[in-house]
């Protein structure tokens, strides 16, 4: 499988012709290839998309609706291609895929073409004038996504960059080229006119700093890692650039004594180990009233002891592969961080081996820790997989001052019947997104983003909508 560039409409290798391996998680064997692509590549994708963006600016809403909405329908109707591919690629169960990651790629140009056609902007009256706000778009637009749900939030930005009237110049994770490459195909096929999106392929530093630091690209959207947000922003910040930062998370998972349990156990336990615990949002240190904690513990257990690790194409794999080698390695070495201060390995904590020819492929075992204080590391610090802390707490204010207690603050969860007590844990919590009884309830028009290392600004909805325009105050006097 050889990934290509996508720019001004044709696939094709990076200029220099380098390439680089890519990597197959569940069976640890390098598949593919994609192209290194640097500073030379971003430099034609770039002229490709201010050149498209004279047209697609000013195309008609319906124009852009319709072509977004085909790219949604192509992206159905080559649901189950993509699935697989997502799967082989990133290493994630193919049940997944099929259900989460290539249906809400769909939903998101879906839904943000209906936004290219309801997007309004606001007018002021005063005594004797009137004020309207244009709403332009800001011209050749970057968009950087990571490997975790990766058409997933690859779409989610590209497609309100594009809605809004921006041509876009994008880089998928170099672990996970392979939907974005079919992605590209699907976009020739609908016929989005050449240059308006333009997907480049390679490392973060050859490839994504350029686009980073390229003058003529007017704002960056970007989903990682908090340091790689840092490096952005030193880049983008002196140069004004708009930025979008959705960063790192560590996010609490808080059960009250009141709560429905059996219903908390198992969203928690989903909530802890999907997509092998590596989606930002995950609930990795979860606190439970101390009156109900073993009871809490023992179901929790129960239900991890059951999930089964297998090779992302088998149907029933409830966790699948790593993404990679150096990551399994990272998350294993805070096993060892864990027990170094303390921590109780309740569940897992180990490496495991499938059958050939799955036996070089990165798995590890669903971990649950006891015993840990809120102030170490391994409840500090991101691990990004599958691997939690369970705590007990007993009082509101004590559990509150756990959860708020690290450098992040993408989201939370909390799990009670106590209506007073929801609103009020919602409001003091720092974070962006915060989930009473459920995890993972999506509404796309909803703000979606974290406060402090979680990151700066927020997606979806009108939001993301005013992020990729620039709004122009006219003020007429009669
Ligand atoms: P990463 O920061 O290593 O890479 C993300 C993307 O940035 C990749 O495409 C990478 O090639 C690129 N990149 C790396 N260095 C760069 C640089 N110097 N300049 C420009 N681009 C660069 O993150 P990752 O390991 O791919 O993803 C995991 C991280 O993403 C976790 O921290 C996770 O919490 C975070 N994440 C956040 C959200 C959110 O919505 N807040 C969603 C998913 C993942």
């Amino acid at each position: 499988m050889e990934v290509l560039n996508y720019i001004n409409g044709q696939l094709s290798p990076s200029l220099s012709g380098l390439k680089m391996d890519n990597f197959n998680p569940g069976t640890g064997q390098v598949y593919g290839t994609l192209p290194y692509s640097d500073s030379q590549d971003i430099d034609l994708a770039y002229s490709a998309a201010l050149k498209a963006f004279e047209n697609w600016r000013i195309s008609s809403p319906e124009f852009k609706f319709r072509i977004l909405n085909r790219i949604a329908d192509l992206i159905e109707e080559n649901l189950e291609e993509l699935a697989q591919a997502e799967s082989i690629d990133n290493g994630k169960p193919i049940s997944f895929s099929r259900t989460v990651d290539i249906p809400r790629a769909a939903a998101n140009f879906r839904f943000f073409a209906t936004a290219a056609m309801q997007f309004a902007s606001e007018s002021h009256a005063m005594p004797g004038a009137i004020n309207y706000t244009l709403r332009l778009p800001l011209g050749v637009v970057g968009c950087i996504s990571p490997w975790n749900l990766p058409l997933y939030l690859f779409t989610w930005k590209i497609a309100p960059a594009l809605a809004a009237g921006n041509t876009v110049v994008a880089k998928p994770s170099e672990l996970t080229p392979v939907t974005a490459f079919k992605l590209a195909a699907l976009c020739i096929e609908a016929g989005l006119p050449p240059g308006v999106l333009n997907i480049v392929h390679g490392t973060g530093i050859s490839c994504g700093e350029s686009i980073v630091a390229h003058p003529g690209i007017k704002a960056i959207s970007f989903t990682g890692g908090t340091i790689t947000g840092q490096k952005i922003a030193s880049i983008a910040g002196p140069m004004f650039k708009k930025l979008s930062l959705e960063l790192g998370g560590k996010n609490p998972n808080i059960v009250f004594a009141d709560a429905d349990l059996e219903l908390a156990v198992k969203e928690s336990v989903r909530a802890a180990f999907s997509n092998q615990g590596q989606i930002c949002l995950c609930g990795s240190r979860i606190w439970v009233h101390k009156s109900i904690f073993q009871t809490f513990v023992d179901r929790f257990i129960a239900q991890v002891s059951k999930k089964r690790i297998s090779f992302p194409l088998d149907p029933q794999a409830d966790i699948g592969a790593l993404v990679s080698k150096n990551h399994m390695e990272k998350v294993l070495s805070y096993i060892d961080v864990a027990l170094q201060e303390g921590g109780k390995i309740a569940f897992g904590g180990q490496k495991v081996l499938l059958a050939p020819p799955y036996n070089c492929g990165w798995y590890m075992q669903p971990t649950v820790i006891l015993n840990l204080p809120h102030d170490c590391r391994t409840n500090q610090e991101e691990i990004f997989g599958p691997v939690v802390t369970i705590a007990p707490f007993e009082e509101e204010n004590e559990v509150l001052t756990y959860a708020n207690s690290t450098k992040y603050g993408l989201s939370a969860t909390l799990w009670t019947k106590d209506l007073s007590k929801a609103h009020r844990m919602a409001e003091s919590l720092e974070c962006g997104v915060v989930w009473v009884n459920s995890w993972l309830l999506r509404d796309l028009r909803t703000p979606f983003g974290g406060m402090k290392d979680s990151g700066v600004g927020r997606e979806g909805g009108w939001e993301v909508m005013r992020f990729f325009t620039e709004p122009k105050n006219v003020c007429i006097k009669y």
